[in-house]
């Protein structure tokens, strides 16, 4: 996967040089490019941000040095790829956006391409966004119900949730499997040795050999905490999502 990022903070990205995606992109399975936005600007101060039109507080992004930023990645990719591809993806960061989900980071992550564009002040001329629409197919995403400063966050939280899906990322593939948000219930809760930890005892079940009798054990927890936590998932469960068994616990 190409994957390119622009920011007047690029440095904020410097986790994605740690761990699994630090070493995916070392591997060359991550083609990951993370962009000054402000190398697009032309002006002695290199402005990226003015007043809002209308009035009100903060200021808002310029549309030239994205317009400039964006063509000139999508043109390089173009220029790069073998084959025709699809047209990237962009994300644009917004707490105005659509809810980022775990079905959203598995399609994603069989993209050819991403891009985010990282907002900062009060966002981007909204001028952008519409003009992406031509090169790109644009989303705005929004990684939760409460406000950040900028988009550097929800772009490591998107890019996190996406790569680790990409095969040859992780490690053990099945550790994807039984996680929370998968089949639309939380994960079960996890222990590791000693088996006695100041007092407190590992469930029985868990050192009993038993399999069936194990997954048994995690499914209930599983349902019992996405219940407590999460009504709303359960609620969104499709009709055959739970078994007669389920429904007893
Ligand atoms: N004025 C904007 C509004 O009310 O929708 C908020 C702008 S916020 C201060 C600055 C930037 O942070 C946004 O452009 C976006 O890139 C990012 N951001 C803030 N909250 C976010 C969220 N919940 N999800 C994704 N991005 C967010």
């Amino acid at each position: 996967m190409r994957l390119d990022v622009i920011s007047i903070f690029p440095e904020y990205l410097a986790p994605l040089q740690l761990s699994l995606i630090g070493r995916a992109v070392r591997d060359g399975a991550l083609d990951l490019a993370v962009h000054d936005l402000r190398d697009w600007t032309h002006d002695r101060h290199r402005t990226v941000d003015d007043t809002p039109y209308g009035g009100g507080a903060g200021m808002v992004m310029l549309a030239e040095p994205w317009a400039e930023a964006l063509t000139e990645i999508s043109d390089r990719a173009e220029e790069d790829a073998e084959a025709p591809a699809d047209r990237p993806v962009l994300l644009v960061p917004s707490p105005a956006g659509i809810p980022f989900t775990q079905r959203m980071a598995e399609e994603l992550a069989g993209r050819e391409h991403l891009v985010i564009a990282c907002g900062r002040y009060e966002g981007i001329d909204q001028r952008v966004v519409d003009w992406a629409d031509e090169r790109f197919e644009v989303r705005l995403v929004s990684i939760g119900d409460y406000v950040l400063n900028g988009g550097e966050v929800a772009a490591l939280v998107m890019i996190e949730a996406v790569a680790r899906l990409i095969p040859g990322i992780i490690g053990n593939p099945e550790s994807l499997t039984e996680e929370s948000h998968e089949d639309g219930l939380l994960e079960y809760p996890v222990y590791t040795k000693p088996a006695v930890w100041r007092g407190r005892e590992v469930p029985e079940i868990l050192l009993s050999g038993n399999h069936a009798a194990i997954d048994r054990w995690r499914r209930d927890q599983r349902l019992k905490r996405t219940a407590q936590v999460r009504p709303d998932l359960i609620a969104a469960l499709g009709a055959d999502a739970l078994d007669p068994r389920d429904r007893a616990v």
